[in-house]
């Protein structure tokens, strides 16, 4: 079987590439292993508006099981800063039902899909790709021009590709999750709490959805003294005020790549979201950078087959389009990280003293210029930024 375009994964990366790729006319089909698309979801759901927007998404209703209005961030010991304003405004998803509607769209636009086919191996044969796909109905391989590696973190498609894909561990979150029912928080906010004991160069989370919240918390390994799901425990044992009458209906956990590494493409190759690794390396969000990502391997990919060039080389533009937008942002955004990596507990409780919701908004968006401002202005920032920056 041949086809113009196979993308390998049907998460929001797969499927928003399918979209676009069957809406520009090419023959497309995904292949995804999963026997239901969006389930099990391994996410937090949050997205913002703004990361919609952006590209002209109109989500169906049934895809929104919350509003975000701003987020509540928690220092080591209790206290809180509220962020809130234009830019804080975002959903909740059911991924389940996201997924699935992305799905539908793309098959709307004439994108062919296949569940329970797990893409298992893939090599060059004149000038195609051959992937080898085991279906329910046994084993079959598919030739195509174009391979689109959309099949998240555990991505083997680059690696397949000849791509050096894996990052050092120490830039891997390990992220768990409960979603559960009858939390006691806040809605129309979502709930970051931080600190060594809490998740260790990480945080935790509570994001409120219609009937129930995720529940959940990412960590570096290098900096814990014990599992992530411990910590989640210990989180949840922690806070009565949150979940004394609370409990789990779901657990789900994954792999969150807060390192983006170079290489996209390959002949006849590209990486989208996860695969790429290009979450937020602050936040560890995805969803949004999955969607652009894809969007952009679209316009690239069709430049490829009007040329009817499928080159390293051709498919470069998308690596450059993609560092263009974010190369500098994620750069600093790094270096942040690597800061606030080094902050002890005291440090957050003298930022969450200091720290408006603004400021930390400008820190997320890697707003250094405003920052600095901030900190010349303030003493207590100022012996932080030598303590941590100068060294
Ligand atoms: P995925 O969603 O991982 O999709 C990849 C798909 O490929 C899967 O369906 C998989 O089954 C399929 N696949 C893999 N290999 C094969 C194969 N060989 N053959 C066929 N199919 C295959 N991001 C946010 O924006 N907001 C959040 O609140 C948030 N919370 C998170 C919480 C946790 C605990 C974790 C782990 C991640 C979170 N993320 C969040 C990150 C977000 O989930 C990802 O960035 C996003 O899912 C990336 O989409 P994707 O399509 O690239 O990959």
């Amino acid at each position: 079987m041949k086809v113009d375009c196979l993308i390998v994964g049907a998460g929001p990366a797969g499927s928003m590439m399918a979209k676009e790729m069957a809406s520009l006319g090419y023959d497309t089909m995904v292949v995804e292993k999963r026997q239901e698309i969006g389930a099990p979801k391994r996410c937090a759901e949050g997205i913002t508006k703004h990361g919609l927007d952006k590209f002209g998404i109109k989500l169906h209703p049934l895809c929104i099981s919350g509003r975000i209005g701003g987020a509540m961030l928690y220092s080591p010991s209790g206290k809180r800063v509220t962020m809130e304003g234009k830019e804080m405004e975002g959903y909740v998803l059911e991924r389940k039902i996201f997924e699935k509607w992305l799905a539908s769209e793309a098959i709307k636009k004439g994108a062919n899909y296949m569940i329970k086919s797990h893409a298992i191996a893939m090599k060059r044969h004149n000038g195609m790709w051959r992937v080898e796909i085991q279906t329910v109905e046994g084993k079959k391989s598919m030739e195509a021009r174009l391979v689109i590696g959309a099949d998240g973190v555990e991505s083997k498609v680059g690696k397949w590709a000849g791509l050096k894909t894996v990052n050092k561990i120490t830039d891997y979150h390990s992220g768990i999750q409960f979603e559960m029912a009858n939390v006691n928080a806040e809605e129309n906010y979502i709930h970051l709490f931080f600190g060594r004991d809490v998740a260790p160069l990480g945080y935790a989370w509570i994001f409120p959805k219609a009937f129930s919240s995720n529940v959940g918390l990412g960590i570096l390994e290098k900096g814990a003294k014990m599992k992530a799901y411990d910590y989640l425990i210990k989180f949840i044992k922690e806070h009565d005020e949150f979940f004394k009458n609370a409990q789990p209906i779901e657990i789900n956990g994954g792999g969150v790549p807060v390192a983006h590494f170079t290489e996209m493409v390959a002949d006849g190759v590209m990486l989208v979201g996860d695969a790429a690794q290009l979450v937020n390396p602050i936040h560890g969000g995805g969803i949004a950078r999955a969607l652009h990502s894809s969007i952009m391997a679209a316009e690239i990919a069709d430049k490829a087959f009007k040329r009817n060039d499928f080159s390293k080389e051709m498919l470069k533009e998308y690596e450059r389009k993609w560092d263009e937008e974010y190369g500098e942002k994620t750069e600093k955004l790094m270096k942040l990280r690597n800061f606030l990596e080094k902050l002890e507990d005291k440090d957050f409780e003298l930022l969450a003293d200091i720290l408006q919701g603004e400021d930390i908004f400008a820190l997320t968006q890697a707003k250094l210029s405003f920052m600095v401002r901030k900190v010349i202005t303030h003493p207590g920032l100022l012996k932080l930024a030598k303590k941590y920056l100068m060294d």
